[in-house]
């Protein structure tokens, strides 16, 4: 994929290299809501280690998020990066990990979509951190209906079975950090999780731009 994004402010559309820039930085600052959730009762019962998130999924966040996803402005992907990168909190607990694994979407879906927004991201992470990116693992191969529309009950047999596991010697005693753009029922990265145990990596950690 070689697609050319446009110097500009992801949000405000003003001309900024960093894609990111002060006065927006500013405003997202103030929505920041950077959370690391070990071990405790919120994900006791689930298929990894850790969970990071650095906003709550609503209001002006979640309007970047859809767009980012669905209105083809992928070039969004680059203020979330930047943004999480900047603070070290994160930055210094992502640097923890070996290796970053996006978590994948089906062909059907790429192809109407054009990209795998999580991919976007765990790509920047990987040029900017010492993580290497790990894309041949974990793939997604039943076509399942888009999670967002269904109830929280369905969610979790709607996702079952829907990722494979390749090339296990990859992820194999290493600490692997999986990146989704949002965590709502936890369902998707959990499925993920319980896929890449089979290979018997050392952590499994997941880091999204929100949480509901
Ligand atoms: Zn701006």
């Amino acid at each position: 994929m070689n697609l050319i994004y446009p110097p500009i402010c992801g949000i405000c559309g003003k001309l900024n290299q960093n894609s990111l820039c002060k006065k927006c930085e500013i405003e997202l600052k103030k929505q920041e809501e950077i959370n690391i959730i070990n071990r405790n009762g919120e994900i006791e019962n689930k298929y990894f280690d850790e969970l990071m998130y650095i906003f709550k999924y609503e209001g002006q966040i979640r309007k970047l998020i859809l767009d980012y996803k669905f209105n083809n402005k992928s070039y969004i992907y680059l203020t979330f990066t930047n943004f999480l990168l900047k603070n070290e909190k994160i930055f210094e607990n992502i640097k923890k990990y070996d290796k970053i694994i996006p978590v994948p979407i089906s062909k059907k879906r790429k192809k109407e979509r054009g990209y795998n927004q999580s991919l976007l991201i765990a790509k920047e992470i990987a040029t900017k951190t010492n993580l290497e990116l790990v894309n041949n693992c974990l793939l997604k191969t039943k076509n399942i209906i888009e999670q967002s529309k269904l109830n929280k009950e369905d969610r979790e047999k709607n996702i079952q079975g829907a990722y494979i596991i390749k090339n296990k010697q990859l992820i194999e005693n290493k600490k692997i950090l999986l990146l989704d753009d949002i965590y709502t029922t936890g369902n998707t990265v959990n499925e993920c999780s319980k896929t890449l145990r089979q290979a018997n990596p050392k952590k499994i950690g997941i880091l999204v731009i929100a949480k509901d």
